[in-house]
């Protein structure tokens, strides 16, 4: 994806100095076990010293027991989340049924959060699978939850395109996170 956005929060908190944009992510304590070192996904799922910290940075908004959720860094919406499977596999039928369970699960309890949160009116969920189905990361699996207000834009454009995304990743993601505490 290399649409172009304009993404005026973070330059306004790389302008005030309180973020790096270039800063490298924070190196986990302890990788999951196959983990992949060059996987975003694994970095997400891995273990951290200064755990709130890592989250944010790597935009984790929970780690449950099986998945993991975070914000994409690159999202088609306002709100566009990843669920993941905590281990590197790549394909459907190498998942454990609590991973499905779990995955699942989670979806629908964040179609309800982001509902909530942002009154979004409706959802694209999505798995692609495999590097011709246009999977950016096709070794760490992962559903996209996309939520859609009336009006929006279309689903997954491919052609290049400014278009706002209004919230910015952090303050979403501080929300997000508030939200579930809240509510846990
Ligand atoms: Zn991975």
């Amino acid at each position: 994806m290399d649409e172009q956005r304009i993404w005026a929060p973070w330059r306004l908190a790389y302008i005030a100095g309180e973020e790096d944009p270039n800063a490298p992510p924070p190196e986990p304590d302890d990788w999951r076990p196959g983990a992949k070192p060059s996987c975003f996904l694994c970095r997400a799922s891995a273990s951290y010293e200064l755990a709130e910290e890592a989250q944010r940075r790597n935009l984790v908004v929970e780690t449950g027991e099986h998945t993991v959720t975070l914000l994409n860094r690159y999202p088609y919406s306002n709100g566009h989340l990843l669920v993941s499977p905590l281990r590197h596999v790549g394909k459907l039928h190498e998942l454990t049924p609590a991973e499905h369970l779990e995955a699942m699960q989670t979806l629908a309890r964040y179609t309800q959060v982001l509902e909530k949160l942002i009154s979004a009116t409706g959802f694209n969920i999505g798995l692609n699978l495999g590097e011709v189905a246009g999977a950016g990361v096709p070794g760490h699996l992962h559903w996209h939850l996309v939520p859609r207000w009336p009006g929006d834009n279309n689903f997954m454009p491919t052609l290049a395109g400014v278009r706002m995304i209004p919230q910015s990743l952090e303050a979403l993601w501080e929300a997000i996170v508030a939200f579930g505490s809240a509510e846990g």
